[in-house]
């Protein structure tokens, strides 16, 4: 990567590399796999919870109704929780696929090679012990072998063993780093995701609301209700 300490860093190591020195390079950390399934399953597992929650009561109740009988405002209402669900499995399906923001090996991400690393790579030693390198206001991750670019907040995730760009955080939900500025990386995914959860939640509730209300009002205050039945018997004067 090429920037303003360009000239101090060739001074450490003048070396350039090519795509064939970066496959060479040892493997990446392994992440934490069993951590990161068990949480995206988690995850995963609450997200289909909750759209089945907030999607059955609203189903059972069109099903059991005439599509005809049905009001403008209540098919509205059923659509709107369709898209919500819809929209939710798409920024679960953007968030466990999705690239938060890696930095990724590159001859100008990993070259050249702050000495301590160039050396200890060329004579086969372990790199146990190394810290990051800080160079020039710049840091070479050890674990990654890559320089991070300055101008952006990052964090190597212990979880997922990466260094990431504009990190947020590792969510211990979704199995998944989330990073990103605004709606970058994949942050966009995850802000919608509980957007999603808010609307759904929303639109049900109301939805039961609304339905209750009008059922209420069609057949008067008492409606048919064991009340009304049990008040009639007993001349209790019942309004409607
Ligand atoms: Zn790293
Ligand atoms: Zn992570």
């Amino acid at each position: 990567m090429e920037g303003a300490g360009g000239s101090d860093i060739e001074t450490t190591s003048p070396a350039m590399g090519t795509w064939a020195d970066v496959l060479a390079l040892p493997p990446l950390p392994r992440p934490d796999f069993c951590a990161m399934r068990s949480e995206a399953c988690c995850g995963n597992s609450l997200v289909l919870f909750l759209i089945f929650l907030f999607v059955a009561p609203m189903q059972a109740h069109a099903s059991g109704k005439d599509p005809a009988s049905l009001s403008m405002a209540a098919r509205i209402w059923i659509f709107a929780i369709y898209a919500e669900a819809a929209i939710a499995i798409t920024c679960l399906i953007g968030l466990m696929w999705g690239d938060p923001g890696t930095v990724k090996r590159t001859p100008d991400t990993c070259f050249p090679q702050p000495e301590i690393i160039s050396e200890r790579l060329r004579t086969g030693q372990s790199l146990s012990g190394v810290g990051n390198v800080h160079e020039d206001g710049r840091v070479f991750c050890c674990r990654c072998l890559v320089w991070r670019p300055d101008d952006s907040d990052v964090h190597h995730c212990a979880t997922c063993q990466r260094c990431v760009k504009e990190f947020d955080h590792h969510c211990g939900v979704f199995g998944r780093c989330i990073a990103g500025d605004g709606c970058g990386g994949n942050m966009g995914y995850f802000k919608t995701l509980i957007l999603m959860g808010v609307l759904g939640c929303a639109t049900c509730v109301s939805f039961m609301f609304v339905v209750a209300s009008t059922a209420t009002h069609s057949s008067g205050m008492y409606g048919h209700s064991p009340y009304r039945s049990h008040a009639m018997r007993n001349g209790v004067p019942t309004p409607g």
